[in-house]
């Protein structure tokens, strides 16, 4: 058996099956807010097609690249982020426990900026 966590970005977001708040949309990413944010603003940027995370080959294309940039920008402008204390996104690379689809998660401040290893595990 592995050890793997569900695809829920696969399996619930993006089928629909789970409904999210949208904070921006584009042909290749998604960005929503957390349904268990960590933080008053914490948004999950997620491609669209399965992208297993960072040291994926597909992670490289610089379309996607570009659209998940700036879901991290229009995400930082339309949810207040920009009011001068500072926000973070962070992504994990590679770790046991991480739902295998690349996800970057843009948090305001109240999380920790050593989130999640210290806090909830989402
Ligand atoms: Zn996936």
């Amino acid at each position: 058996m592995s050890m793997a966590r569900r695809d829920w970005y696969c399996e619930d977001v993006l089928t629909g099956g789970l409904d999210v708040r949208r904070v921006f949309e584009d042909d290749l990413v998604l960005a929503f807010h957390h349904p268990r944010p960590v933080a008053e603003v914490h948004v999950v940027v997620v491609p669209k097609s399965h992208v297993s995370g960072l040291m994926d080959e597909a992670a490289l294309d610089g379309d996607l690249l570009t659209s998940m940039v700036r879901a991290v920008q229009q995400t930082a402008t339309s949810t207040g982020l920009l009011d001068g204390r500072g926000f973070y996104v962070r992504a994990n690379a590679a770790a046991p426990g991480v739902t295998p689809h690349m996800h970057w998660h843009v948090i305001g401040p109240g999380a920790g900026a050593d989130w999640p290893e210290t806090g909830s595990k989402i």
